[in-house]
């Protein structure tokens, strides 16, 4: 039998101390591969914890505002260069504490790292505007101001790299941070804001409250001292949040589901596409917002890819992400596997034909975690409830169509509109279907997954409300524009008059 862990305590992060929550409640960090593997307990935070939280930030705004912004930048290139230094260290507690494979959870430290070495560029940049006035001796730009205290609400599945898209260009823009990390995955954030301490953060400047989404993100989106918050989640949650935040009048950036679709047609390269499908439907168990999760087929080539589909992921080697060779995790936890069975049974019911999977893995090597069989769909129509809703977990749905105008109308046919991939060696099919397909994201010759952090990132219809993290969005939603004019002519001129 294994001897009893030490337990961990961590705390949450308020003023630059590490404090218990106010309430002494605490939850568990588990190991969804082996839930007998404890990683630690955080606090189970509410109202008063983020109340404190905010008011260091708010406190801190008042000096990190002015701190000129290439200072402020070097310190996110320490803190780049100190997680490239621990990635190994921190892949693995992510690997731990969420369930993806190793080499998965080294990319989303680096996509911390890539983060923090872009947005440090930009304190050097922050462009604004010079223009003309159009009154003699008068001079005329915008700047970018920083918003002030920002709130932040995160979810699990990547749960280093989203909360770096949120710290990161919020702090080289001068605004202080109160974050919520999702409550399967605080270890990652407590790493992340650990080494931005280490980086030379003063104190105050980002504060981490952890604990769950009504008790400890709800007050953070109330407060009236939070003056923007950035919500990356499910849109269940994401109208909620927004809801909140509008009758506040607060800037809310919401990034949530998605049921992303791949084209491939009869002239695609079909075991690239078929590569591309393994990784864009079970990379991260399927529990990405931009997961493949339906691939539509040219009615030509629809047998032989799915013959060649269905055997590539009978052949995945499924279990803990820390061990060689491993190439699916667990989901992330028991609800996420009980919504797996519930979408099985929902296609079951609509007539769709399960090819393989469609159920829990209990054999001794999986008893003690929440893993579930990948599983593929055939026979599906794009009505049906698995072909419309999202599963977040390792569950792909296979539609066919005859014509490229049809794979269009199916693939548009969804509430959500986050990432979108073709299959083609035809360029002019490409880019029409750049042109038509509504989402905020179109791969060519890959699948739906694989953002980089410089590009903008987030969709349209039911998956965001029109903000960008990544590329130059993030700069844009954490500032706000001060348009300055200064007269230098000695005497009064009135604009639209003399
Ligand atoms: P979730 O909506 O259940 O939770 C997200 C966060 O919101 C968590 O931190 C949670 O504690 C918090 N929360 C819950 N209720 C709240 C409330 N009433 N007020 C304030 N905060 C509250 O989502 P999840 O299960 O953590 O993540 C999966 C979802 O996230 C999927 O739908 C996925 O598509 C989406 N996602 C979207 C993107 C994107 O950028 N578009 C990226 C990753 C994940």
């Amino acid at each position: 039998m294994r001897a009893k862990q030490a337990e961990k305590r961590y705390k949450n992060l308020i003023g630059g101390k590490w404090l218990a929550a106010h309430s002494r409640k605490t939850f568990e960090n588990r190991n969804p591969a082996d839930r007998d593997d404890l990683l630690g307990t955080f606090p189970s935070s509410g109202k008063a914890d983020v109340a404190a939280a905010v008011a260091a930030a708010k406190d801190a705004f008042a000096t990190w505002r002015l701190v000129p912004a290439p200072r402020r930048a070097e310190i996110l290139y320490r803190a780049g260069e100190l997680l490239a230094q621990r990635k190994e260290v921190y892949a693995r507690e992510m690997t731990r504490e969420m369930g993806k494979v190793l080499e998965e959870t080294c990319g989303d430290v680096q996509e911390a790292i890539d983060t923090a070495f872009y947005m440090a560029g930009e304190g050097r940049r922050l462009f604004g505007q010079t223009t003309p006035s159009e009154l003699p001796n008068k001079f005329a730009m915008s700047v970018r101001m920083p918003v002030g205290v920002c709130g932040m609400i995160a979810p699990w599945n990547f749960p280093m790299a989203i909360p770096s898209w949120k710290l990161f260009p919020a702090l080289v823009a001068g605004n202080t941070c109160v974050i919520k990390p999702a409550e399967d995955t605080p270890l990652s954030t407590h790493n992340l804001v650990q080494t931005l301490m280490d980086a030379g953060l003063p104190p105050g400047v980002v504060n981490v409250v952890h604990g769950f989404g009504p008790d400890a993100g709800a007050p953070l989106v109330e407060h009236p001292d939070v003056r923007a918050i950035s919500f990356t989640g499910s849109s269940e949650v994401g109208r909620i949040v927004g809801q909140v935040a509008a009758a506040h009048f607060k800037p809310c950036s919401l990034e949530m589901g998605g049921k992303n679709a791949m084209i491939v047609m009869d002239d695609a390269n079909l075991d690239l596409a078929v590569e591309g499908a393994l990784w864009g439907a079970f990379g991260t168990t399927g529990q990405r917002c931009t997961a493949t999760s339906r691939i539509l087929l040219h009615k030509k080539i629809a047998r032989v890819f799915t013959e060649q589909l269905v055997a590539r992921t009978k052949n995945l080697r499924i279990g803990n992400g820390l061990e060689k060779g491993i190439q699916m995790g667990p989901q992330v936890n028991q609800q996420q596997i009980e919504t797996s069975a519930r979408y099985v049974k929902i296609a079951l019911a609509e007539g769709a034909k399960l090819l393989v999977g469609g159920k829990p893995l209990r054999g001794a090597a999986h008893a003690k975690g929440f893993f579930f069989a990948p599983t593929i769909f055939s026979e599906v129509e794009p009505t049906m409830r698995i072909a419309q809703e999202e599963v977040f977990g390792p569950v792909l749905s296979l539609l066919q169509f005859g014509t490229f105008e049809q794979a269009i109308e199916i693939a548009n046919g969804i509430e959500y509109g986050l990432s979108t991939s073709i299959y083609t060696r035809d360029v002019n099919r490409a880019y029409a279907a750049v042109r038509d397909l509504e989402a905020g994201i179109t791969y060519v010759n890959a699948p739906t997954i694989g953002a980089e952090v410089h590009l903008p990132f987030g969709g349209v219809k039911q998956t965001g409300n029109g903000h960008r993290e990544g590329g130059t969005g993030a700069i844009d939603f954490y500032t706000t524009w001060k348009s300055v004019y200064v007269d230098y002519s000695d005497r009064l001129q009135r604009a639209q008059i003399d």
